[in-house]
């Protein structure tokens, strides 16, 4: 028998997700975002269940490849753009869209050969301060691609810094209003918002534009957590990371777990060792009281995270021995749910890194 961890893709839960996207800008067109491997779930994973969306956007060349060779011809976006004048001969022969943030992107544009007309997103840098031009430089960027013979479209696109804020923040205003006044009329369809922004403010013109970029919407982790969660948004987890109990110990008043023994006894009890641990991607920074269910019963872990190990409390479930259900985070055989969003709370990160690092000893499967 394999090890039993498992993470189950959860087809249906993908499906639902879009569709609550959907919902929120029914006028606009989709970019699902599928970057890093589709937030750890495999870009082969969720295809099927995704492609009702309008095109897929991700960073990777390799992963575009693998989309094309899944069959899909629709649109698809990188959103870093070309790493070096030769990935231009991809975008060429994959017909992929790209982004187009620095001056070096333009001139290896204007040298490229080709008879593919590109179809380019131009990128603003409102703010954030990561990628694009700023207001002051986008309408001579703009004027240069403009010129090319090689570039048959141009859109706009920008990332907002504060989308995810807990308070109303002016800077997301500001960030906004700046990328309409610099684009005000230019010709070419727009995107601002990623998956906070959507949720969030969708409802507004100036955010719901021609194209969204919902990414961790899709996989049902809430953008804006603790101040809204999955469910409060009418999210499903689109994965589940499951395992059993392979050990079981009594523990008397004082003796301790794990490494560092962290956690002590102050009542007789029993705990479960299950087949989980940081080298599957359950993250290490995640002490006692992280919550985790077994049988689909809500109960905790105990001390260090190991390599390949770590405890839960049984008290709660009595009945739990040796290969018990473990629910890591996603729903349990039972139908309970535990929020990778909670999970990630108590490591003191995001449902973002805990399904991107997922590691690749992990076996995956699709449920449908
Ligand atoms: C990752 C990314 C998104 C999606 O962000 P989510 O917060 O996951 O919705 C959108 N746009 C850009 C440019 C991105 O890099």
């Amino acid at each position: 028998m394999p090890r039993p961890i498992l993470a189950t893709i959860h087809a249906s839960a993908l499906r639902h997700n879009l569709e609550r996207v959907r919902q929120c800008v029914p006028d606009a067109k989709l970019w699902a975002v599928v970057k890093a491997n589709a937030y750890g779930h495999g870009v082969e994973h969720v295809f099927e269940s995704l492609r009702a969306a309008d095109g897929f956007a991700l960073l990777d060349l390799d992963e575009a490849r693998r989309l094309r060779e899944l069959g899909w011809r629709g649109p698809i976006l990188l959103l870093e753009g070309v790493f070096e004048p030769r990935d231009l001969e991809i975008c060429s022969r994959l017909s992929l869209w790209h982004s187009v943030h620095c001056d070096e992107q333009i001139d290896w544009l204007a040298a490229h050969k080709t008879q593919v007309g590109h179809r380019v997103f131009l990128k603003m840098n409102s703010g954030m301060n990561r990628l694009g031009f700023t207001p002051g430089r986008f309408r001579a960027a703009w004027a240069r691609l403009n010129a090319l013979p090689q570039v048959e479209e141009i859109s706009f696109m920008t990332h907002f810094s504060d989308a995810d804020a807990h308070e109303s923040v002016p800077s997301m205003d500001l960030q906004l209003a700046q990328f309409h006044e610099a684009t005000r009329d230019l010709p070419g369809e727009r995107s601002v918002g990623n998956s906070a922004a959507l949720l969030r403010r969708g409802g507004e013109a100036g955010v719901r534009c021609d194209w969204m970029r919902p990414g961790i919407v899709l996989y049902g982790s809430s953008p804006d957590f603790p101040r809204h969660s999955s469910a409060q948004w009418d999210l499903e987890p689109t994965m589940t990371l499951s395992s059993r109990i392979i050990g079981v110990q009594e523990l008397a008043p004082g003796q301790t777990v794990g490494y560092g023994s962290l956690f002590r006894a102050e009542t007789p009890m029993r705990l479960g060792t299950v087949a989980c641990g940081y080298a599957d991607g359950y993250p290490r920074h995640c002490g006692t009281d992280t919550p985790v269910l077994v049988d689909g019963q809500r109960t905790r872990t105990l001390g260090r995270v190991s390599m390949d190990m770590l405890a839960v409390d049984l008290t709660p479930v009595p009945g739990a021995g040796l290969g018990s259900e473990v629910t890591l985070w996603g729903r349990a055989g039972n139908g309970a749910v535990l929020p990778i969003d909670e999970v990630a709370q108590a490591g003191g990160t995001l449902g973002y890194e805990l399904m991107c690092a997922v590691a690749p000893r992990v076996k995956k499967v699709v449920a449908l």
